[in-house]
């Protein structure tokens, strides 16, 4: 295989710049545009320490550099590595670059370090695509989901399923091979049991990529109500900062302000809408159109309220446009004396809060609602979650091949059915963690990565 070579570091000015050179020839290719201060050559050093020297291409040495030595197989990639950090610029780094390229690398495709790592064996395909999420995570659930998954948290239940099914399959051939002898453990009612324990393994995993997309993406929400509730206030609290105007006039807030905050690690898309109420100004119906087919297309609503007045008809009518939209009824002013009914948005919403916009009070209750209305409580994402459509759609193909073949099991097929079920479980699973997956699927896996990764 060739020695590859790649920028590791963002392509902008830094304060420091990683070129990373991996393959059999990387001391070479080091050793022909770095020398040491001591002298020292690359071949003379153990792996995992660092020399300290200067770069040099034709025209001379430009740069001072550290090279770190990574040996083969205790290294990133599996291979031999050597990292080359220099001053950040964009200048240098190209520089250093094209030096190591006039020194016998070939420049590196997007993602082929970790698909390198992933074809030596140093990871599986869940670990090399949580990389990829760790370099993207926006909030800490999303950091400690990708930490998890590329630790392995993930590769270990598929694998833990894949070996239930293993020896289903291998107790299945046995009687197979010996009916006569009536092997005890293809007894239906085990063989039952392993596959029911299978499919809730399974069940649980898709529904945790819910739980991964939404720390992945943000939740689309959108907060919204009649003017004058506080809704602005409300955005300002979360987002931590002055963001939309608030004044105590009535319909001012005519356009939609986003921000993406952090509620308990679930990173909100947040906007806050202009009052959804029927009005002649032409600017603020633009806002108010615009605000309902937010609503509509929203992922999660709050829909705040003013405690300290009686439920206007306005208040109703934007009840009633919800729709379907997971909702949460925001009863704002809290810490003013109550005069709203209760009853009425009780009969409206499964989750309703109370909160001080203005006093910062019952933050943790609005955090608990978006939870519950999200299904997210019950995940733990460091336990290792699905992340990609491709995880997903494998992980549905194993759990509907199993689903299969309790269906055959129950209705007294043959165990040759069966078996072929199992088998397309094992290997929907063995495509799930890369074990046994085609070039194009591996292909498009590393697509996505950046040069250098
Ligand atoms: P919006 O039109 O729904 O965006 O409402 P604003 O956020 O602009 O707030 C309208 C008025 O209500 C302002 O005077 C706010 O200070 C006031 N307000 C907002 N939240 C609270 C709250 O929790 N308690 C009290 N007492 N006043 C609030
Ligand atoms: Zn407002």
């Amino acid at each position: 295989m060739h020695t590859i070579a790649a920028i590791s570091t963002p392509q902008a000015s830094g304060g420091i710049g990683i070129v990373r050179i991996s393959g059999d020839n990387a001391r070479t290719v080091a050793g022909k545009v770095f020398s040491s201060v001591s002298g020292k050559k690359l071949d003379e050093i153990a792996g995992y320490t660092s020399l300290f020297g200067s770069v040099h291409d034709d025209e001379g040495t430009f740069d001072q550099c550290v090279a770190a030595n990574y040996r083969a197989p205790k290294s990133y990639t599996g291979e031999d590595v050597v990292e080359l950090s220099c001053h950040g610029g964009l200048y240098l780094l190209r520089r250093l670059l094209n030096a190591c390229i006039a020194a016998g690398a070939v420049l590196a495709q997007p993602g082929e370090f970790t698909r390198r790592a992933y074809l030596n064996g140093k990871m599986d395909l869940t670990q090399a695509e949580s990389v990829m999420e760790l370099i993207s995570a926006q909030g800490k659930g999303a950091a400690r989901a990708a930490r998890a998954g590329q630790e392995g948290r993930l590769h270990d239940k598929i694998c833990a399923a894949q070996e239930q099914l293993t020896a289903a399959a291998s107790h299945l051939a046995a009687w197979a091979d010996f009916p006569e002898e009536n092997v005890p453990e293809v007894e239906s009612g085990t063989l039952g049991t392993q596959l029911k324990e299978v499919q809730q393994k399974l069940r649980e995993l898709l529904s945790g990529f819910d739980t991964g997309r939404v720390l992945r993406e943000g939740v689309d929400t959108v907060i919204a109500g009649r003017p004058n509730v506080g809704k602005s206030t409300l955005m300002n609290l979360l987002a931590g900062c002055e963001k939309s105007i608030v004044t105590s006039y009535a319909g001012t807030t005519r356009d939609v302000v986003e921000d993406t905050v952090l509620l308990g690690g679930i990173p909100l898309r947040l906007a806050d809408t202009a009052g959804l109420r029927d009005t002649s100004d032409p600017v603020e119906q633009l806002g108010v159109l615009r605000s309902r087919s937010r609503v509509e297309a929203a992922q999660l609503v709050l829909a705040v309220f003013d405690s300290s007045e009686p439920l206007r008809e306005e208040d109703q009518q934007f009840i009633e446009m919800l729709g379907d939209t997971p909702a949460i009824a925001v009863i704002n002013k809290n810490d003013l004396q109550s005069r709203i009914d209760n009853s009425y948005i009780q009969s409206k919403f499964k989750q309703i809060v109370y909160i001080s916009a203005l006093q910062g009070s019952g933050l943790k209750e609005l955090q608990n609602a978006v939870q519950q209305v999200l299904h997210l409580q019950s995940i733990d994402p460091t336990s290792g979650v699905l992340f990609t459509q491709r995880q997903q759609a494998a992980a549905q193909r194993a759990l509907a091949a199993v689903n299969e073949a309790l269906e055959a099991l129950e209705n007294g097929m043959t165990l040759d059915a069966v078996t072929v079920c199992v088998e397309d479980a094992i290997s929907a699973l063995l495509e799930l963690t890369g074990e046994n997956v085609s070039e194009t699927v591996v292909n498009q896996v590393f697509e996505t990565f950046c040069v250098g990764k």
